[in-house]
């Protein structure tokens, strides 16, 4: 089952919660019992999307090191 994260608006406290993914959308109480929650991105999706480094590839072999051009 697939956890999801949630901020809580009104007390800004983050919590997770596990549910099936057709309820994915539906509303969370968070832990001191507010409704007014958002649910944040999925920590599992983001994972290595953005800011590591890529260790080969891209083309910048060549040209980055000053050897062309
Ligand atoms: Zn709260």
């Amino acid at each position: 089952m697939p956890r999801y994260d949630f901020r809580c608006r009104a007390c800004g406290s983050t919590f997770e919660l596990s549910r099936p993914m057709a309820q994915s959308d539906e509303p969370a109480a968070c832990p001191a019992g507010h409704d007014d929650t958002v649910r944040l991105l999925s920590t599992i999706a983001v994972t290595g999307a953005a800011g590591a480094p890529r260790p080969s590839g891209g083309g910048g072999g060549c040209c980055g090191g000053g050897c062309c051009g």
